[in-house]
């Protein structure tokens, strides 16, 4: 039997044959994928709770598999990352996102997910100067969301990283603030744009004190930090109010919408701007 809750014990312990089979499969299956670029990029909208307009769009990935469906990416992110695919599949994100926000107002932000893996990778910077460069689009509306697994080891190759980043004009923001191994020492010495608190902190906001009270704590610090806070997973309007009263100042989740596919996104900020 497989302990899975918690993730790291997962990749010490023998599978079994069925499972490796499966594995097996799944890997072939992702790398004709990759070769048929049998996916594609949903977006969902991030709202600005001053104005509750749309300020930015997050870019997530999903791939149509021929008998699975859509694969969500916390199943096969993962296995790019462990056979090396992450790479060029985060490169094509990169481009894929940057096209699609040259297709909206110019206002609004794209928003895009980096792997631990891209963000050690040394080519990193120069393919994001290549896919703003080929879109033309301008620095300062593209946003880099990593999580703090990232910044558990080789401290300085990141914060290098990241301030190369940074210095290109770039956003950064910290995602599923909370969730892992939170440690305020990654806000202070990391040069964060905004905090994304993860959706369990959403999720307590209505019934839960505790909830709210971390939520406020978060954003409170966020403001005197200069940072931009952001509540993921919102899907009430009690967690929206709440929200607002403890200070956030960004909101994103199924309450406005469901990430939709690139096509989808004029008619869906048609139908926000006149919520
Ligand atoms: P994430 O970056 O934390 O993205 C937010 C996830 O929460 C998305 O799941 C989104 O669909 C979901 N979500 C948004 N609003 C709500 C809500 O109100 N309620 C609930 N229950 N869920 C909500 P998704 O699209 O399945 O993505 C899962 C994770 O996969 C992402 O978590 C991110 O870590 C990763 N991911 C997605 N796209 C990419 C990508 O292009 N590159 C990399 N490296 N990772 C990606
Ligand atoms: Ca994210
Ligand atoms: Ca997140
Ligand atoms: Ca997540």
């Amino acid at each position: 039997a497989k302990a899975d809750g918690s993730g790291c014990l997962r990749f010490f312990e023998p599978e079994s044959d069925s499972r490796m089979r499966q594995r097996r499969a799944l890997e072939s299956d992702l790398r004709r994928a990759w070769a048929a670029r049998d996916f594609e990029l949903f977006f969902q909208p991030i709202i600005d709770m001053k104005t509750r307009r749309v300020s930015c769009l997050e870019a997530l990935l999903r791939w149509n598999h021929p008998d699975r469906g859509s694969v969500s990416p916390e199943t096969f992110i993962p296995l790019a990352e462990e056979m090396g695919l992450i790479v060029p599949i985060g490169e094509w994100v990169l481009s894929e996102a940057c096209a699609a926000a040259m297709t909206w107002p110019e206002n609004l932000r794209v928003a895009v997910n980096l792997s631990p893996v891209q963000l050690a990778h040394i080519g990193l910077a120069e393919a994001i100067t290549a896919s703003l460069a080929r879109t033309g689009l301008a620095a300062d509306r593209l946003e880099l969301e990593i999580t703090e697994t990232v910044m558990m080891k080789e401290t300085r190759a990141t914060l290098a990283t990241l301030e190369r980043l940074k210095a290109l004009g770039l956003r950064i923001a910290m995602d599923d603030f909370g969730a892992g191994y939170s440690s305020l020492r990654n806000l202070q010495r990391f040069p964060f744009d905004k905090v994304k608190i993860d959706r369990a902190f959403t999720a307590g906001l209505g019934h839960s004190r505790q909830s709210a009270a971390i939520v406020r704590a978060v954003t409170g610090m966020c403001l005197s930090l200069g940072m931009v806070s952001t509540a993921e997973g919102v899907e009430t309007e009690a967690q929206l109010d709440a929200l607002d009263r403890e200070g956030c100042t960004e909101a994103q989740g199924y309450l406005f919408s469901k990430p939709v596919p690139a096509k989808d996104v004029a008619a869906l900020l048609d139908r926000l701007a006149c919520a």
